[in-house]
């Protein structure tokens, strides 16, 4: 994700400008009629994560979980009976996950084995799934080999070798595939005794769960619309989308026909209304970028290569595979626009203008 220079314009925070929702980790905070928002520490460079709690305690529905770290799940366990009008349930009746991201859905498992229902997404939760279980080793070379074909530098690629899997650390055992009711784009769902209707957004991830509740114009948005960073768009391993950007670019437009004055409700940031003047800075943003990508590639250019021209930041290494992904999704984009065409040097697929 990279930050946006002209951040804010157009955009209000009908509760302050913080970090994330509410002031400290595990405390919610009432955002709508029977939204809670609760804000969880994540152990790296995007630092914390939203959940949402939809309904009163007994009927409560939990939207995604943060990372599978001892902070989150000592946070759950101390806050969630509290966290909407007093003490009441135990735990929550169902948790609803909007994608396989650990930062999303780490604790799915941990949930489901306390008897809470689930849903979600069949696409994310199998990803998920198919993710978790793939053994270290195989899981280190599919990321060096991915290096290697797009030009990484040696160090780099023989530091992701020694790499184990990366998603597992940060998730709890996925839960069985037959665990899940899953939800899809369209249909209408009762959460916490409000209706929902499920909308999707791809690009970040592959189908990733949002709500809208029509009758007050809010809009749990997931990662699809965040107030100042840019969402993650990458072409990955293993995920079947060659043109995310498409995809998500796609994404954005239907969500203009949601009204201007929606609540947002971001997994990262601050609550806002401005959802128009957001989708359009999102969409200039990847015009500015797929612009300056076109120009750099008046001579061949690997993946790699145009980390200086997306990128003015160093890298860690968890940034270095969504550089990777962002600058790969701007690079088919514009492949598959007729405007680059692929050529291969030394084994490194490169991109020239058509
Ligand atoms: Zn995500």
């Amino acid at each position: 994700m990279s930050e946006s220079s002209d951040r804010y314009a157009g955009l209000t925070f009908p509760f302050g400008l913080s970090r994330g929702v509410g002031e400290a980790d595990g405390k919610a905070v009432k955002v709508a009629e029977s939204i809670m928002g609760v804000r969880h520490s994540l152990p790296f460079a995007l630092d914390h994560v939203n959940c949402w709690v939809l309904g009163e305690p007994g009927n409560q529905v939990l939207i995604d979980t943060g990372a599978d770290t001892p902070n989150t799940r000592k946070l759950w366990q101390d806050n969630l009976p509290h966290s909407c009008s007093g003490s009441g349930a135990p735990r929550p009746a169902a948790l609803l996950v909007t994608h396989f991201h650990p930062d999303h859905m780490g604790l799915a498992g941990w949930f489901a084995e306390q008897g809470v229902t689930l849903l979600g997404s069949a696409i994310e939760t199998d990803f998920s799934r198919l993710l978790w279980n793939i053994e270290d080793q195989t899981y280190a070379d599919f990321y060096a080999q991915w290096y290697a074909s797009n030009g990484l530098p040696e160090a780099t690629i023989s530091a992701v070798r020694q790499n184990a899997n990366t998603y597992k650390k940060l998730v709890h055992q996925p839960p069985e595939a037959s665990s899940w009711s899953h939800l899809k784009e369209g249909e209408t769902v009762n959460l916490g005794g409000h209706d929902y209707q499920v909308l999707v957004g791809r690009g970040h991830a592959p189908d990733m769960l949002m709500l809208y509740r029509e009758s007050d114009h809010v809009l749990i948005a997931a990662d699809q619309v965040l107030p100042s960073i840019t969402p993650n768009v990458s072409v990955m391993p293993r995920i079947q989308d060659a043109n995310p950007l498409l995809s998500f670019l796609d994404s954005l437009a239907k969500l203009r026909q949601l009204p201007e004055d929606t609540l947002v409700l971001p997994s990262h940031g601050a609550p806002f209304t401005g959802l128009w003047a957001r989708l359009d800075a999102l969409n200039h943003h990847h015009e500015q970028r797929l612009a300056e990508v076109l120009d750099a590639c008046n001579e061949p250019r690997s993946a790699y290569e145009l980390f200086g021209v997306l990128f003015r930041r160093e890298l860690d290494a968890q940034q270095t595979s969504f550089a990777l992904g962002e600058s790969l999704a701007h690079l088919h984009y514009l492949e598959a626009n007729g405007d680059l065409s692929r050529i291969e040097r030394n084994g490194v697929a490169s991109f020239v203008r058509a």
